[in-house]
């Protein structure tokens, strides 16, 4: 790979190096081969120039991209100073650069994908953006969208997917419940009129009649004394104490502690209360484990292939395990449920390689598919759990059940896969309103 130096001073003067480079004074129109940038221009802003031309570009968008000065985008479009492992990591990025199974130019979910791929631990950074009423910008992807108002909900979907996630908490932050602006303005009002003409003002009760007013009003020639009832008001706690309603509203005279905090969308002008905002966390992304198969694969994949019968999602599941549970109680039938566990499912697929893991568990949920019955639910529970109904099956069953599976199991030893199962019988007067805790009782038993 070709290391392609932007800038006027000598490679030598920013690149300790043994490694030819092509030098330029600006960036060149074409470039035939991935390449590698080190930007050095003679200021912040042409850095920045240069770092969204690299980045918006169609083909160089995710190549690595080094800067040798800080500007103001830096953090958030180049992958920072030039590493001392330059070599190496250039190696690890030709490598996966050549095996790229996705189109990077099919649309911005597959450019996002292999950029953060690509370049190892590249993340998707936020950045404060006092000016946009949602306070805080994605640069990168912002080059990306064609939409401004796009960004956030396409990284959500993202994120939903499990593409990515939070790689770290940046801010949480309000937006207006009606046009989602972060630009808001808390006052405090009060609580009888609604008027935010109130301020806090120091006031004083006397002991003596009970009267409470501003301390102004208990002034007199240097002393304090009651205006209500005379008396002298020499010590505190004994005389006199100073009130918890300490805020005067200027509209009806209502004292009061604590005034109601509204808030004012300054772009729409809508009047909410903190509760009814909507609340956002502003994390840098990273891509996640399910990410990292996407790009492996070229699609989008669970390890454990989608079952071929009864397939629910996690809350169906739960659902399904809280109404059967009742009916079975009442109609004194029995049903099982199984979860099977891949053990040490990391450890396996580092040993063996990721396609072949791949291949040995497709083989292994063929031969699970031959145990089950069509009519059996599975919810694909975790990476390495799927989790079983086994409706209408009887308490002496388990035992052909347990039989089957401990046979299947001791087949995948010399597969280096290894099974693990529990079984658990309805009715269980235990399940009564939480299936998730439930199951996370029944996993449990999973020793390690
Ligand atoms: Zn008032
Ligand atoms: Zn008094
Ligand atoms: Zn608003």
């Amino acid at each position: 790979m070709k290391l392609l130096l932007i800038g006027l001073r000598p490679s030598n003067n920013v690149l300790q190096h043994q490694m030819p480079v092509h030098q330029y004074t600006s960036l060149p129109d074409v470039i035939h081969e991935p390449a590698c940038f080190i930007l050095d221009p003679e200021s912040p802003q042409q850095q920045d120039e240069l770092l969204i031309r690299i980045r918006q570009h169609p083909r160089w968008f995710a190549f690595p991209v080094f800067t040798v000065q800080p500007s103001q985008l830096s953090a958030y479009l180049s992958d920072g100073n030039i590493p001392d492992d330059l070599q190496i990591r250039i190696e690890q990025f030709a490598q996966r650069y050549q095996i790229l199974k996705v189109d990077p130019e099919k649309g911005i979910t597959e450019r996002l994908l292999t950029y953060l791929w690509l370049w190892q631990g590249r993340s998707l950074s936020a950045k404060p953006h006092p000016e946009s009423a949602r306070l805080y910008d994605y640069p990168l992807a912002a080059l990306w969208v064609d939409q401004d108002n796009e960004l956030f909900p396409w990284l959500h979907s993202l994120e939903r997917e499990g593409l990515i996630e939070g790689a770290m908490l940046v801010d949480r932050v309000r937006y207006c419940s009606v046009c989602h602006s972060g630009h808001l303005n808390y006052v405090e009002s009060c609580p009888e009129c609604g008027s935010i003409d109130v301020a806090a003002e120091s006031a004083l009760h006397c002991f003596a009649c009970g009267h409470v007013a501003t301390q102004a009003d208990f002034l007199h020639a240097g002393h304090l004394s009651c205006p209500n009832c005379l008396s002298q008001l020499r010590h505190i706690g004994v005389d006199y104490d100073r009130p918890l309603e300490n805020y005067r509203c200027h509209s009806c005279e209502a004292l009061f502690t604590d005034g109601v905090v509204k808030v004012r969308c300054l772009e729409s002008g809508h009047e909410q209360t903190p509760e009814q905002l909507i609340m956002r966390a502003i994390r840098h992304y990273k891509l996640t484990d399910s990410g990292v198969m996407y790009m492996r694969n070229g699609a989008l994949r669970n390890l454990i292939p989608e079952w071929v019968g009864g397939h629910v999602a996690e809350e169906h599941f739960y659902w399904l395990l809280l109404w059967q549970n009742k009916l079975a109680l009442r109609h004194r039938n029995s049903h099982l449920v199984a979860a099977l566990r891949f053990t040490e499912l990391g450890a396996v697929i580092y040993q063996l390689g990721e396609a072949e893991a791949i291949t040995r568990i497709d083989a292994l949920t063929q031969r699970l598919q031959s145990v089950m019955r069509h009519t059996d639910v599975c919810c694909h529970y975790r990476d390495d759990v799927l989790l079983f109904f086994l409706p209408n099956t009887p308490a002496d069953h388990e035992s052909v059940i347990t039989n089957k599976l401990k046979s299947l199991g001791e087949e995948q030893i010399t597969h280096n896969l290894q099974l693990d199962f529990r079984l658990r019988a309805l009715p269980d007067p235990q399940l009564d309103d939480d299936a998730a805790i439930w199951i996370q009782q029944l996993l449990g038993e999973f020793t390690s």
